[in-house]
């Protein structure tokens, strides 16, 4: 076989990934039929494909890339600790400087007594994680019947078997199955599902629904509860006001074990460190990935308060772990990716960009006839599709693929966005310009033209 190398033709790059690589979340007959974009390069907020596109990326690759495409001190940081020390691991009393740096810097950025770190390969590695420490955590307490873990509808926690079963992706579900012992409540997504409630007294009904699903199972059953601060992967949901304090009310008065999943809202991305201090969560423990990195290196974890950790050393071994928790190069990157997030002060930088600059431009969108509401927290926001502003209908049959179908004018506009049925979202590299958002804005608008032009 000849070398497979950028300079290759795009079609003959499509031919050979749709004939040998599965990929994740995508239907292997469009890849056949279509071919997938092939991606070359990346600087900033830019990225360039194989027929010399230069896109820009609204969703910082899968949410993640926060310092931008193309940092030199990034790479430079994975060559020499390769040279160093390639690899090695954390298990059987054994450890090394990047993970022990990096898990020091962690508790040092994590509000309160969020102080310890269990290192994973992922978000989804991670959230399974919690699934087994906060059992274990209960089991050492002596109470081994509190097993379950209450997640919401639509949420997403990941796509392994302990993830896929946290989120509420039915069509997850059902591949593969679910879990036992994880229960579902509905979703704080107020545009879409609130009635005619308020938006502050349907973010107390769906908090309420916590407080109703622990009488149901019985308060000394449940573990823990999990929620991501927003929900990202299902379509950039930000939660009403008085929801999330509710759920801090509800989890500390039955005395039930708080998990955070900020693997997208984590490291900058609403504003601040995490979106816990965005949105007043206190959590027990907070699943991070993603933005740790920037992407550079596959590493996640748990950050765990000081009572869990100190509980779960009490037990003696916890018998879990994976080969490259605290991987020596991942942790290097990551250590390095925060010093860039903190040094060029990056989270403030979200912050001055978001409001009002970002926030006025994403928000003048609910204009478009397309469009029925148009969200932003920091730099991740979203809009909703619909035929009809004030009923907030759905677009129904052949015409429910409308998101779908403004995604395609977006890709062929330059602009990743991505769409969740028929809401768009952005999530870009924290680094974005007041410039580059303009380019965003404009590309996004011509999209939902044309995308509204072929309704008719
Ligand atoms: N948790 C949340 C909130 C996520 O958005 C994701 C991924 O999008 C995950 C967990 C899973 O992370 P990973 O894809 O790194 O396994």
């Amino acid at each position: 076989m000849n070398m497979i190398t950028n300079h290759l033709p795009t079609a003959e790059l499509q031919a050979l990934d749709a004939a040998h690589h599965m990929h994740p979340f995508t239907d292997a007959n469009g890849l056949a039929a279509k071919g997938a974009r092939v991606i070359t390069r990346g600087k900033g907020v830019w990225l360039t494909d194989s027929e010399g596109n230069q896109i820009i990326d609204g969703m910082a690759g899968l949410w993640c890339v926060n310092v931008g495409y193309g940092r030199k001190s990034l790479a430079e940081v994975a060559a020499r600790q390769m040279e160093e020390l390639a690899y090695y691991n954390t298990f059987f009393q054994t450890t090394h400087v990047p993970a022990i740096a990096l898990a020091a810097k962690i508790a040092e950025l994590a509000p309160g007594d969020l102080n310890h770190v269990f290192f994973a390969g992922s978000g989804s590695e991670a959230n399974d994680t919690n699934i087994r420490l906060v059992r274990r955590y209960w089991d050492i307490k002596g109470k081994p019947w509190r097993k379950t873990v209450i997640a919401r509808w639509n949420g997403y926690h990941g796509s392994t078997m302990g993830g896929g079963s946290l989120g509420g992706m039915k069509p997850i579900h059902a591949h593969g199955g679910k879990i036992e012992g994880i229960e579902h409540i509905d979703q704080p997504y107020w545009w879409g599902e609130g009635g005619d409630m308020t938006e502050d007294e349907f973010g107390l009904a769906r908090a309420r629904q916590l407080e109703e699903k622990i009488l149901q199972i019985g308060p000394d059953n449940v573990a823990a509860f999990i929620g991501e601060p927003v929900q990202g992967a299902g379509g950039v949901i930000i939660p009403p006001r008085t929801y999330w304090p509710e759920i801090q009310r509800i989890c500390d008065e039955y005395g039930i074990l708080l998990i955070a999943d900020e693997v997208i809202t984590g490291f900058g991305r609403t504003g601040n460190w995490f979106g816990s201090q965005t949105f007043g969560i206190r959590p027990h423990i907070m699943t991070i990935a993603k933005g740790l990195s920037s992407g550079y290196q596959p590493i996640g974890g748990s950050i765990v308060c000081d009572e869990v950790a100190r509980t779960v050393a009490e037990g003696g071994e916890f018998f879990h772990g994976y080969t490259y928790s605290g991987h020596p190069v991942a942790a290097a990157v990551a250590l390095e990716n925060l010093r860039i997030l903190q040094e060029e002060h990056i989270i403030e930088h979200v912050r001055d960009v978001a409001h009002p600059y970002l926030q006025e431009r994403w928000s003048a969108l609910a204009d478009h006839p397309l469009v029925g509401e148009a969200k932003l927290v920091g730099l991740m926001g979203s809009i909703a599709l619909t035929p009809n502003k004030a009923t907030r209908a759905k677009f129904a049959g052949e015409q429910g693929t409308v998101g779908f179908r403004c995604r395609e004018r977006c890709f062929a506009n330059n602009l990743i966005m991505r769409h969740v049925g028929d809401r768009m979202i952005i999530a870009p590299p924290l680094v974005i310009t007041p410039e580059e958002i303009d380019v965003l804005i404009a590309r996004a608008r011509t999209s939902l033209d044309e995308c509204y032009a072929g309704l008719k």
